[in-house]
């Protein structure tokens, strides 16, 4: 029984996952194209040392040969596809697609990052900033820090800001901004507010209000409906990624402008990758208990609650053992994946595979830089009349 349930979950997961994959152009070498032979787990005996780990973790043994059973699926099944990873995980980035589907606007040394299927639409202004051509001192360094941080001034942010706007052709739009607080409240502007709102989403379909999420790592999400002219601007963190917040974004766009999913477009710009986004085994029990294929968007699931095979490897009496490994998380997968349970086509979708702790030549990271790390921008509009 125990097999089925922690089975079940990740098999549907990659399954549902292969044709999403080879839309947004991802090479043929994945876990899926040997899914008809390698997802069938047979129960096979149990060594002594995991009878007698699954004793001390008072667990039956052979769950947690099946979690090593798993991680060796992963070594054997994916050796191509994790080439340039770092611990084996899957990286959101060597995605062709991605080069395809983006393009970059360089205006006066502002170097802005757009999709080219959203770029497309005469009516609608977005862009993804990078550090790129500010005049906000880091390290030495000049760079576009677009948030009011405290080792930045006030004058050299509005500076950055209107650089910013003015590279995007949007000098004249009122910049709808939040005060981001990784919950799940989602704003409906009909006119810029007097005061900044508090929550991490917001949505409009009237023409000149710019939105704009700030990131340092967390994921961007632009979302646009072309039929119905409406725009929504995301930010998910892994709080918000876990409240299921582009989801609620987008039912609050079906509500309130008759959108359909089928007919939306997501741009999810640069964030931290798979590669990079170490969380703790906390993390991943609460994901997996929201989602049943969340452990197919970590390097190697583990909840932390696992014996460690380590301990007997290694004679260590219990107690003794090293700390258990953080785990690495891939927010833009987990949040494709909620783009497409909400009904979005996979060719609608695109996936920035930048990560802004691999590229700080270009972007900014909080995890790598702390308190002294700028801001990007993400930011759409309907243009004005
Ligand atoms: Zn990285």
């Amino acid at each position: 029984m125990l097999s089925a349930t922690l089975f079940t979950p990740i098999c549907c997961a990659i399954f549902a996952a292969s044709p999403a994959i080879a839309s947004v152009g991802r090479p043929p070498v994945s876990r899926t194209t040997s899914k008809s032979t390698h997802f069938t787990p047979r129960r096979q005996p149990v060594p002594k040392a995991f009878i007698a780990a699954s004793f001390a973790a008072n667990r039956p043994a052979y769950r947690s040969y099946l979690f090593l059973n798993r991680s060796q699926y992963s070594r054997s099944l994916a050796p191509a596809k994790t080439v340039t990873a770092k611990r084996g995980v899957r990286q959101s980035g060597g995605n062709p697609g991605a080069s395809i589907a983006w393009t970059e606007r360089n205006v006066r040394g502002i170097r802005i990052l757009q999709v080219h299927a959203l770029a497309k639409f005469s009516w609608l202004i977005h862009g993804f900033s990078t550090k790129l051509g500010g005049v906000s001192n880091q390290n030495a360094e000049k760079v576009l820090n677009l948030g009011f941080t405290e080792w930045d001034t006030k004058e050299n942010v509005l500076e950055n800001r209107r650089r910013f706007l003015s590279a995007l052709d949007a000098s004249d739009l009122e910049l709808v901004s939040l005060k981001q607080i990784h919950s799940d409240v989602i704003h409906l502007f009909d006119a810029a507010p007097a005061e900044t709102c508090q929550g991490d989403a917001s949505i409009t379909n009237r023409r000149g209000l710019l939105l704009g999420v700030q990131t340092a790592d967390c994921v961007p999400i632009l979302l646009v409906d072309p039929k119905e002219r409406a725009i929504a601007a995301v930010h998910a963190g892994w709080r918000g990624t876990l409240q299921r917040i582009v989801v609620k974004a987008i039912g609050k766009m079906q509500m309130q402008y008759k959108s359909k999913p089928a007919d939306l477009l997501a741009a999810i710009g640069p964030s931290i990758g798979g590669c990079c986004y170490e969380v703790g085994t906390e993390v991943a029990t609460q994901f997996l208990s929201q989602f049943a294929e969340a452990p197919d968007w970590f390097d190697e699931f583990r909840t932390g609650d696992e014996p460690n095979p380590i301990q007997w490897l290694n004679r260590m009496p219990p107690g003794h053992q090293p700390p258990p490994k953080n785990v690495l998380l891939d927010l833009r997968k987990a949040n494709r994946a909620q783009l497409l349970d909400a009904g979005l086509l996979a060719p609608n979708i695109f996936i920035s595979d930048l990560c802004t702790a691999c590229r700080r030549d270009l972007l900014f990271s909080y995890r790598k830089e702390g308190a002294e790390s700028g801001r990007l921008l993400s930011v759409i509009a309907i243009r004005p009349a």
